[in-house]
């Protein structure tokens, strides 16, 4: 299949519905061959932008780029992306190859050539041994790979996922998202993904972009958003995390000290502007640590609550100077015995909490 690459900019796009700002001013650029995801909590906008990519809603203020073409008044069939949604929406009276050919004999294209593409997409997506299957003889997993390879046999542009997985039970959904991911490799198209689903969007992303209430808050690689997320929602949505209000103690050249309650804590970077400061730290970055063993940022505090999930212990401590936190150990290498009243010794480096905005 040939690997045709797109980049695709969305510069200042708005949709108002009376007065819902379903899109807020979006500027973002997809990178040719890239895998990005819009995540957000439902009613973030996710959808609506992935809608006036596709061309089906017409937006408010703005333009759509397909490399430097301005594609916004052109109609959906007219952009030549692929679509992939939550439903299958198969034709349950057509075989799996009947529903893979619809989209060639849309376009008229001749039986020899339509017969040799749809063997190969459905060679990508693993199916060609369920070719005369119907939609209701496949699993959930099987429907979504037939519309995978529905959705790529036309040669598109761009592939165009909304909430592809949803549907799925855990393990399966797992499982696809590994799929989806090599698909991508294969296949080298751009690949534009909406979910809700942090997790999946960490596993399979080049870049996320964080949607809330119609405005993008942040971009970036998971691992850039994971560890420097720029606000508490970003912190929070992606992930776990504590929070720590603090006040700017002391500014030094590789960090900055601050306190919370009377206790003192360091944080390595460059400190914020002002006095107040709000620190991020993530459950598995605190570690439980030995009477007397020294450490940069330590705090006591008694075990309240706590939950195995195979991998890990969650514990929740109640600390004296800094509330409670949420702490997550490595089940094989706990120290301790979790146990509602146990008393413990948190600990964690200067680097491994970050400054965030409040928001
Ligand atoms: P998401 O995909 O992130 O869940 P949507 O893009 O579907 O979010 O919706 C964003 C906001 O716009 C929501 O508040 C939703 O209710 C509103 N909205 C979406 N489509 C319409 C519509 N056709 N008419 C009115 N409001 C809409």
């Amino acid at each position: 299949m040939a690997a045709l690459q797109h980049s695709l900019t969305v510069r200042r796009l708005a949709k108002h519905y009376g007065p819902t700002r379903a899109v807020d001013d979006v500027t973002l650029t997809i990178g040719r061959g890239q895998f990005v995801t819009l995540l957000g909590p439902s009613g973030s906008g996710k959808t609506t932008i992935l809608m006036a990519i596709a061309g089906f809603v017409q937006p408010t203020a703005g333009e759509i780029l397909l490399d430097e073409t301005p594609i916004t008044p052109l109609p959906p069939e007219k952009r030549n992306f692929g679509m992939v949604f939550q439903g299958y929406a198969l034709f349950p009276h057509m075989t799996v190859a009947e529903n893979v050919t619809f989209p060639l004999r849309v376009r008229n294209v001749a039986r020899a050539e339509a017969e040799r593409r749809v063997a190969e997409a459905l060679d990508l997506v693993q199916l060609g041994h369920l070719k005369d299957r119907r939609p209701s003889q496949l699993s959930g997993g099987q429907q979504q790979r037939v519309a995978l390879a529905r959705a790529l046999v036309f040669q598109p542009a761009l592939l165009l996922l909304d909430e592809p997985l949803s549907a799925l039970d855990k393990k399966l959904r797992a499982e696809l998202q590994v799929e989806l991911k090599a698909l991508h490799r294969r296949v080298g198209l751009t690949f534009i993904y909406v979910t809700h689903d942090q997790e999946e969007a960490l596993s399979m992303s080049d870049s996320i972009a964080i949607l809330r209430d119609g405005k993008l808050v942040q971009e970036g690689p998971p691992g850039t958003l994971y560890e420097r997320p720029a606000t508490r929602f970003v912190a929070d949505f992606l992930g776990k995390s504590n929070f720590l209000a603090g006040r700017i103690v002391e500014r030094r050249n590789d960090g900055f000290a601050y306190a919370v309650d009377g206790a003192r804590f360091v944080q390595h970077g460059p400190p914020p502007a002002g006095d107040d400061v709000l620190i991020a730290l993530r459950p598995e970055k605190i570690g439980i640590a030995a009477e007397g063993e020294p450490a940069p940022n330590t705090v006591e505090g008694t075990i309240t609550a706590w939950s195995y999930f195979g991998t890990s212990f969650a514990l929740i401590v109640e600390t004296a100077a800094a509330g409670t936190l949420q702490v997550t150990v490595p089940a094989w290498r706990c120290p301790v015995e979790p146990a509602e009243g146990r008393r413990v010794r948190l600990a964690w480096t200067a680097d491994a909490s970050v400054p965030v905005v409040r928001d």
